[in-house]
């Protein structure tokens, strides 16, 4: 890490005191602590950016016998590692989060949904959910939490794909409608949250929903945990706040030779280098520029890199972790990556790349899921920015 990087300390805060503040919580009308949430402007960190309190509202509101929390720890974004170091350190901050969604939706039933490459996380978690269990018994909050272990699919990442899986089928995503508040796991209200969502509510219910809205820009309250990686002589994983100019963020954590930031993992955007300015780092929304850190991968790509070579490993990536169902991703993705080889190739004339790119946004329009849909971002963004790097 560089000078003068402004380095947040909220989620990784080394403080053990879920007892207290599930307590405090649990001491509140489930209204006010959901108001708390909305007002804090907290967004779902997985990726989508849902808004976290009107989600756990909906699920609330919706009747039913049975309902579940879910933590999505199904981290596979290609260069996104944040979530582990959260598991790995405040784990009890994610179990809290859980809990409080828990008796706010009414479901006596959580799991954690686990990576199977972390499989070495679950002992240590095990031992904490024990303590969790007693502490829940000694607050009279009937919830329970299991680890259910993915099986090595990136699809399984997203939430209908998740559900399917561990309902014992094959991971594919649901058609949407309807929604996991309305009809999730064993097709009841589920509230579904990333590992880090659920580690800010923690610290949302400690210090405040302003503290948290005091931070970060417009549309993208709070800070984000990032995973750091390429080319940097600092790689490792950040808290940093939103709105920071991806210029301010290369100057910190570049090698002085960045010419590419792939902002949000295979599934973002490639920004080169003429417009880190013009970039702030944050939810992509009203603010011109900002670009989506779909959960939360920064990858810096040096002049020594073939932007061509990026693509292709990201298109490989897409590729193999296509789930098949639908023709749009499965015939895309290959299509996609055979087109890019034979253009390199001189096999075919780099106005090829044109079609490619309407094959990436007719993806973008027609795919069933997040995976197909997001192609066209590191696609369009890679073509577009480096063409001299895709041609023969
Ligand atoms: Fe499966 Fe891809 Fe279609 Fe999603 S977009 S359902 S991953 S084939």
């Amino acid at each position: 890490m560089k000078k003068n990087l402004q380095r947040l300390d909220l989620i990784f805060k080394n403080e053990h005191d879920s007892e207290a503040i599930l307590k405090k919580t649990f001491g509140r009308t489930d209204d006010d602590v959901i108001n708390d949430l909305i007002s804090s402007g907290l967004k779902g960190r997985g990726g989508a950016g849902f808004p976290t309190g009107l989600k756990w509202k909906l699920a609330a509101e919706t009747q039913s016998d049975e309902k579940f929390v879910i933590c999505n720890a199904d981290e596979g974004e290609p260069g996104t590692f944040k979530d582990r170091e959260i598991l790995s350190s405040v784990p009890h901050k994610v179990l809290s989060g859980m809990a409080v969604c828990a008796k706010i939706i009414g479901a006596k039933k959580g799991y954690i949904y686990l990576r199977s490459e972390y499989n070495f996380l679950k002992p240590q978690l095990l031992r904490v959910i024990d303590e969790f269990h007693d502490l829940f018994d000694s607050l009279n909050l009937d919830f329970r939490v299991e680890i259910f272990m993915g099986s090595g699919a990136y699809i399984c990442g997203e939430e209908s794909a998740l559900f399917e899986s561990m309902e014992g089928k094959r991971g594919e995503p649901r058609n949407k409608p309807p929604f996991p508040t309305d009809s999730g796991y064993k097709n009841k209200p589920t509230v579904i949250n990333n590992v880090e969502t659920l580690a800010h509510t923690y610290s949302i219910l400690k210090y405040g929903a302003d503290k948290f809205k005091d931070l970060g820009i417009q549309d993208s309250r709070g800070s984000k945990v990032f995973s750091v990686s390429g080319d940097t002589p600092a790689p490792g994983i950040y808290e940093l706040e939103f709105g920071m100019s991806l210029q301010k963020f290369v100057d910190d954590f570049g090698d002085g030779d960045s010419k590419a930031v792939q902002v949000g993992g295979a599934s973002g955007f490639c920004v080169p280098r003429k417009r880190f300015n013009k970039t702030v780092i944050g939810y992509q929304g009203k603010l011109r520029g900002t670009s989506l850190p779909t959960g939360g991968s920064m990858m810096i790509f040096n002049s020594s890199r073939s932007m061509y070579n990026v693509l292709h490993n990201y298109l490989d990536f897409f590729v193999e972790e296509s789930c098949g169902q639908c023709t749009p991703c499965r015939v895309g993705t290959q299509q996609l990556l055979l087109g890019i080889q034979a253009v390199k190739k001189g096999e075919q004339p780099s106005s090829y790349l044109n079609k490619l790119l309407d094959l990436a946004e007719a993806m973008r329009v027609t795919a069933k899921c997040g995976l197909g849909q997001s192609v066209a971002n590191s696609f369009s963004s890679i073509v577009e920015n480096f063409k001299e790097e895709m041609i023969y």
